[in-house]
């Protein structure tokens, strides 16, 4: 099967390179946000969505109007409009929140689908328009490969290098199903009993960066001062990201190694995030409740974590399922008895009915795991020897990755995920 992969190298360009990075990275941004806006402008005159083929065209008007726009790497510029052509067709699917503007500073990148030349025995690479570059070269670059994307943050350059190539079927190893119940006070908590505490990056850098903001807010705006604190929170951020990366990467390792079919509930993190506002209905409620909760959420990468599990699993040949959430707190396991007075305080599980007792993640864990299992039985699959905890999860994972296309994938960027 094809596995894509992506490797992450800091780049030490010279001062040209430098300035070139800079502009690239600029003009990308200014096309991003000409094309969106566009966009913006045709969807609120009833006029049909611009693919990336069609956006191409608007370019040659935009170069005339803007010369600068002429310094980049053409392919860079029609590279922006397939990216942002692939973030209305998320938009679309459902699997993303509408693309963005993009602000100078804030993940500033462009990407090279071509033209590219990797010589890694002398650690650099060759970019059009740039030249060769070093780069830190810290491990080996595998397959074919299909485009570079060269980022910023934190006043740090990368080339990111995306590659494909063809790997054997992997034979996985562990038999396990488990659920897995992702949560505020436990980061996760596994249907066999497993808890991970979470390691809230987020709060223990929190006052660190809250400080940091206040005395950037004292500095006057642009000023060389403000720069520099503006420089001191970026720093922060970046920090941040990485402590929670490394969280997320030993965790889902571990989780991905040990269980050949792991089930999660379907949440639309994009969706917890965004209801802080509240509804029409009732407007606000909950908002500092709620705005507490999305900062955990966020802090806790839940999302991210989902997506490393995903492509680790596959990797390893087991898969992740996602079941539907509703109810999965307020649900017995033992009579099946549904009901908000189960679940009396936040930590504690009590059957109304039946009088079961547990700690109320585990309960949800165990849901879930249910849920899962009662859908795979709903597609046909023996589950039976499963559902008593035995060895036919890594036969059920093999069958339906059989059935799925081979492809599997570890997404290029993970930085870009964090704070506004
Ligand atoms: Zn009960």
């Amino acid at each position: 099967m094809t596995r894509v992969q992506a490797y992450k190298f800091k780049i030490e360009p010279n001062g040209t390179q430098l300035r070139a990075l800079r502009q690239f990275a600029g003009n990308a941004r200014k096309v991003w946000n000409l094309a969106l806006a566009r966009q913006q402008t045709q969807y609120a005159a009833g006029e049909s969505f611009t693919n990336a083929f069609g956006m191409n065209y608007w370019l040659p008007a935009w170069k005339k109007e803007l010369s600068y726009l002429k310094a980049s790497p053409s392919q860079t510029l029609q590279q922006v409009m397939a990216d942002l052509n692939q973030g209305y067709q998320n938009f679309f699917a459902k699997r993303a929140a509408h693309p963005v503007f993009k602000k100078k500073g804030h993940y500033d990148s462009f990407r090279y689908p071509q033209g590219y030349e990797l010589d890694q025995k002398n650690s650099r690479i060759f970019l059009p328009k740039l030249g060769w570059l070093r780069y830190r070269n810290s491990r080996d670059v595998l397959g074919t490969i299909k485009n570079v994307t060269v980022s910023c943050s934190s006043n740090t350059w990368h080339v990111s290098i995306q590659t494909e190539r063809e790997v054997a079927q992997p034979i996985m190893k562990a038999t396990s199903l488990v659920g897995i119940d992702l949560g505020i006070t436990r980061f996760a908590t596994l249907s066999d009993g497993t808890v991970v505490e979470p390691r809230n990056s987020f709060k223990r850098h929190q006052r660190a960066l809250a400080k940091a903001q206040r005395v950037m807010s004292r500095k006057e705006k642009f000023s060389r001062n403000w720069k520099k604190a503006r420089a001191r929170v970026q720093r922060i951020h970046t920090r941040i990201a990485h402590v929670r990366q490394d969280f997320l990467h030993k965790t889902s390792t571990t989780i991905s190694n040990n269980h050949a079919m792991v089930i999660v509930e379907d949440l639309k993190v994009g969706n917890m995030s965004r209801s802080a506002a509240g509804t029409v209905k009732e407007p606000g409620k909950n908002v500092r409740a709620k705005s507490g909760l999305n900062r955990a959420v966020l802090d806790q990468g839940w999302g991210e974590f989902r997506r490393q599990l995903d492509y680790k699993l596959s990797w390893n040949g087991g898969m992740l399922l996602a079941v539907p959430a509703h109810h999965t707190s307020q649900t017995c396991p033992t009579c099946g008895h549904v009901s908000k007075d189960n679940r009396r305080t936040q930590a504690r599980f009590a059957c109304v009915e039946c009088h079961y007792e547990n700690n109320a993640d585990l309960v949800g864990a165990v849901n879930i795991l249910a849920r899962g299992i009662a859908h795979l039985q709903g597609e046909g699959q023996d589950t039976t020897a499963a559902a008593v905890g035995q060895a036919t999860a890594a036969q059920i994972a093999c069958e339906v990755n059989g059935a799925r296309a081979r492809q599997q994938q570890e997404p290029t960027e993970v930085s870009q995920l964090a704070f506004g």
